[in-house]
């Protein structure tokens, strides 16, 4: 690894366990927004640490001349947790480096990748061509869902006042680079289906009363046409039509089917009829899945008793063009209209957050596809991922500027899971582009 600096530094925030998940760790993530504070204060940057909003967020600002538009970068420095014994190969929280990779937790996500522009901007600093003002916006409750962000973002509109964000997180496509375009959202709910009181022995009663387990069942078969598509009257009104340019990046983005289906560890894709692609399936396209079912008795040997009750957790990934709400509604009418009437349900949302479709006609999109195609002298997609980022969608629509979304890391990284890695080749070229994109080069 070439530059020494970035490497000590990413040793150091490796080391900090900043788990977000587990309260243990509480001490850790009071080490690491200190540390943070220390390193952006030591290079001149206005430091807040803003709490009450879950995990302290550090907002860190360098102004270089007032006339300059002002970029804000945007990154998390909480980690998912990782253990030796998870078989992880090294000590996940030991940065190490072998077989030209970087090894340790956070390593791509997201401290790896958001130090990188940090280290980019102290370097323009330094050489004194850095072309933005530079906001840095480091929160500590992204692997645990941000839920406290919208209040956050709508309480500190002047602190991350600026033109347009950047943000580093994810992975790229096959050695692909790309700019992501856009996210579902969507919300959680927890259907529960109630037939009688209490269970009912089911010898007794068996075939003579209603069953909550056999209710649900069917409901939730009821949801779905035999394509996979979603069955409710109503449900796909308001998603945007995908338009033939759209059709045509999607369909051009490389896809390795084969490996798809070999990573996923399934026998073959269920695209809903007339989708050709999997980006367009999983980026542009709703879906209803059903997460998690409980009824009756599943411990050791058999209870023989007729579920009263029955629950169903069902995850909602909707476009940006639909409305929570109204989805919820229509599957509520279309519940009551099918559920036999000796059954009651009750359905409620949870998590609700709105997807997103960025301004991608912008000039630091072009810019930064121009810069991307050259760095890695390859086509630059526009890729719409399925999974959410909830604080994307509150940028642009509390904030109202434009998003910058480059994911830099191998698509081999192993984010969340063990020997998290960031390969060197890519590491190189990110640094090139970072400090290319902040020192406002055009190609
Ligand atoms: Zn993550």
């Amino acid at each position: 690894m070439q530059n020494k600096q970035y490497k000590k530094l990413l040793e150091q925030m490796i080391a900090i366990k900043s788990v977000s998940t587990d309260p243990v760790y509480k001490p850790e993530i009071e080490k690491m927004v200190d540390w943070l504070t220390d390193l952006f204060s030591e290079k001149g940057f206005v430091v807040k640490v803003v709490r009450n909003y879950g995990n302290p967020i550090v907002a860190a600002d360098y102004v270089v001349n007032k006339k300059l538009p002002t970029c804000l970068i945007y990154g998390h420095y909480d980690v998912q947790p990782a253990n030796l014994e998870d078989g992880w190969s090294t000590q996940p929280f030991e940065l190490s480096e072998k077989n030209d990779r970087l090894f340790g937790r956070g390593v791509v996500d997201n401290k790896g990748q958001v130090l990188i522009h940090i280290n980019n901007v102290f370097e323009l600093i330094k050489e004194k061509n850095l072309a933005f003002n530079v906001k840095f916006m480091i929160e500590g409750d992204e692997e645990t869902g941000s839920s406290l962000m919208e209040k956050f973002v709508s309480d500190n509109k002047e602190l991350l006042l600026s033109d347009f964000c950047l943000i580093s997180d994810g992975e790229m496509n096959i050695e692909c680079p790309v700019i992501e375009a856009g996210f579902r959202g969507g919300f959680n709910s927890t259907l529960t289906i109630t037939t009688s009181k209490t269970d009912l022995h089911s010898g007794i009663y068996g075939g003579a009363v209603p069953s909550a387990a056999h209710e649900l069942t069917r409901m939730v078969a009821s949801l779905f046409n035999e394509d996979g598509s979603v069955a409710v009257p109503g449900f796909y009104d308001d998603v945007d039509e995908v338009d033939a340019t759209l059709k045509t990046n999607n369909l051009t983005i490389p896809f390795d089917e084969k490996d798809y289906l070999s990573i996923a560890g399934v026998k073959r894709l269920t695209l809903d009829k007339g989708i050709e692609d999997v980006v367009t399936q999983t980026g542009l396209t709703p879906t209803i899945q059903v997460t998690g079912l409980q009824a009756g008795y599943m411990g050791e040997g058999y209870r023989n008793s007729i579920p009263g009750k029955a629950m169903a957790k069902i995850n909602f990934r909707l476009v940006e063009s639909q409305d929570n709400a109204k989805v919820l509604e229509s599957v509520k009418r279309f519940i009551t209209k099918v559920l036999p009437d000796y059954a009651e349900f009750t359905l409620q949302m949870e998590n609700p957050f709105r997807g997103v479709k960025l301004d991608l006609k912008n000039d630091e999109v072009n810019r930064t596809k121009n810069l991307l195609e050259t760095i890695y002298g390859r086509k630059c997609f526009f890729k719409f991922s399925g999974g959410g980022l909830p604080i994307v969608t509150l940028f642009s629509e509390i904030l109202r500027i434009p998003c910058v979304l480059v994911p830099l890391a191998n698509e081999d990284c192993r984010m969340h899971a063990t020997d998290e890695n960031y390969s060197l080749a890519y590491l190189e070229k990110a640094m090139k582009f970072s400090k290319k994109f902040l020192s406002g080069e055009e190609t």
